[in-house]
């Protein structure tokens, strides 16, 4: 698998970094707030499993599921919510989605939209990774972990195809890995 790997992006090591900072701010910000943390799988899986573990506050954890990629490197610009947060009252939650990248910012916009749809008292974002050079909706997470170009990024939960999502670091895969498909 790390043969595929061109360079890597963010360490185990800065990936580490990243969430204990993280944490220690949404501790801050969160402190006598309703917090529901949603992961968004799967790409936010091994991230949300990290930080929950760093935030110091009494929490609940949901899942959902939202796709807009189908085995492509390109975002196909439609979204489908495959799984979903229990249906219940969300006026007392404040929402804090976990994603793993933001890019377009579609699937932000849609979770934005979707939690102001439920009721959800507050909504914000936390991010691992962020490429404002793609962003195509005017949306920024409110939590980031490491601003990235443009690239093509695997591992730490975000896959190619749904393969590499168990690397520990973020790398950037070799372009003739997927100009051979
Ligand atoms: P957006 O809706 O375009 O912001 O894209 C969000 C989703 O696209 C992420 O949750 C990822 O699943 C996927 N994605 C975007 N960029 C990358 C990447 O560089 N590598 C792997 N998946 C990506
Ligand atoms: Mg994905």
């Amino acid at each position: 698998m790390i043969n595929d790997v061109a360079e890597i992006l963010v360490s185990e090591e800065e990936i580490q970094q990243h969430v204990a900072r993280l944490a220690a701010e949404i501790t801050e910000y969160y402190r006598g707030k309703n917090l529901m943390v949603v992961c968004v799988l799967k790409g936010s899986l091994l991230f949300t499993s990290d930080l929950v573990k760093k935030i110091d506050l009494p929490l609940e954890i949901e899942f959902m599921r939202v796709s807009s990629y189908h085995g492509k490197t390109v975002s196909s610009g439609r979204l489908e919510t495959r799984l979903d947060v229990d249906q219940r009252d969300l006026g007392d939650y404040d929402v804090l989605a976990i994603e793993d990248i933001v890019d377009s910012g579609r699937t932000l916009a849609f979770l934005r939209d979707y939690f102001a749809g439920r009721g959800a008292k507050t909504f914000k974002c936390c991010t691992m990774l962020d490429k404002p050079d793609r962003r195509v909706i005017d949306i920024e997470p409110d939590f980031v972990g490491q601003v990235i170009p443009d690239k093509f990024v695997i591992g730490y939960g975000l896959d190619y195809g749904e393969k590499y999502r168990n690397l520990p670091f973020v790398g950037v895969l070799k372009p003739e890995v997927y100009e051979q498909k």
